[in-house]
Formats: C-alpha cells, sequence, structure tokens
C-alpha cells in the first residue's frame, strides 16, 4: 500500500464508565440521561471525569502554578512525525536505555513499554507501572524533544513521587501525554494527531 495512504490508527484508550484512573483523581463516569427508548426526543449522555484519565495531554499548569493552559498548545507540536521507541527496562526509563536511540531536538517521541501489554485491561489501578526516571526526565529536556508520551496515566513513578519528572518537562514547555493504548513494533517512525 502506498505509505501516505495508510489509514490513522487510534492508539488512544477508549473512554468508558468506572475506568481505572489516579487513584486519588476522580472517577470516571458516563451516564445516559436522556434516552430515546425512554420516550425522550434525543439522546444525550454526561460525563464526569478528571483531565488527567485516560489519553491525556499535561499542560504546564499541571505542575507549575503560573504555567499555561492545554489551550496554548502549538499544533504542531501534537501534529506531525513522531517516534515510537520500545523501552526494555520494566522499572523505569533511563538515560542509559535512551542514549543508543540518538534522540535529537524538536523530536515526538513515544514511548513503548511493558505498560501497553496489561495496564489497560484492568479495572484497578497498577501502581508499579514503567515511569520516567528523574534522570531521563533531565536527559530528555536536554535533548530538546518536542512531546514526550507514555503508555500508562502518568509519566512520572505512582511509588516514589512523579513531581520532579512533571516538574522538569513542564517548565521547560514541554508537553508530555499519558495513557497510550498501544504501538505497533519497537521502532516505529508514524504521524501523529492529538
Ligand atoms: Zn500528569
Amino acid at each position: 500500500m502506498d505509505k501516505a495512504k495508510k489509514p490513522w490508527i487510534d492508539i488512544s484508550v477508549p473512554i468508558r464508565d468506572a475506568m481505572v484512573h489516579w487513584p486519588s483523581d476522580p472517577p470516571v463516569s458516563i451516564r445516559r440521561v436522556k434516552d430515546i427508548e425512554k420516550g425522550d426526543t434525543a439522546n444525550l449522555s454526561v460525563i464526569s471525569m478528571g483531565v488527567h484519565s485516560g489519553t491525556h495531554v499535561d499542560a504546564p499548569i499541571h505542575f507549575v502554578k503560573e504555567g499555561k493552559g492545554v489551550e496554548n498548545i502549538p499544533l504542531d507540536t501534537v501534529v506531525g512525525r513522531a517516534r515510537v521507541i520500545e523501552i526494555r527496562d520494566p522499572e523505569s526509563i533511563k538515560p542509559e536505555e535512551l542514549v543508543g536511540h540518538h534522540i535529537r531536538g524538536g523530536e515526538r517521541i513515544l514511548f513503548k513499554t511493558e505498560n501497553s501489554s496489561h495496564v489497560w485491561q484492568k479495572y484497578e489501578f497498577v501502581e508499579d507501572f514503567v515511569f520516567i526516571s528523574d534522570a531521563a526526565a533531565d536527559f530528555l529536556v536536554d535533548s530538546g524533544v518536542r512531546l514526550i508520551g507514555i503508555d500508562y496515566l502518568s509519566v512520572g513513578s505512582f511509588k516514589h513521587s512523579g513531581s520532579y519528572v512533571h516538574k522538569t518537562v513542564n517548565r521547560q514547555r514541554k508537553w508530555a501525554t499519558s495513557g497510550r493504548r498501544r504501538s505497533t513494533s519497537n521502532e516505529t517512525a508514524l504521524r501523529l494527531a492529538l
């Protein structure tokens, strides 16, 4: 098939009622409040959830008091060529593993970790998901990447506090995206539209 005509693949996590969410965040709730089956003229649903649910983008304001909101995200940050890097470390993403991938300034990087194989099938929150280590956050910001994505609910650790990673990335006006469902192979180039 012509490369340019390959269909788009949805790598986002479907939002569903009672889906897994960050433990201290509000739950995800989807309720139908108008229903044709019940005599209403239209179907209408109400969604209630934290904005840090499912596949989402972290805005700088998430961890930086005077940071900008997601409405300020430059569109070319989230649309364009991206590289999927497969991470073998089952604990965290570390600079030692990143060095060999020769990350260049301006790249959009999506990490495929062990998370992808199991975390989204569960309703319970997975505490020991693979996260970006503090040193890797520094490494990535120093590399000048444009966007970093990971395949669970946070770029930072649950058990060891993810504050440093969030602040490092958010302060540098880098944009982080969390919660991708799947990615194809080890090292793939793709076009991304968030
Ligand atoms: Zn976050």
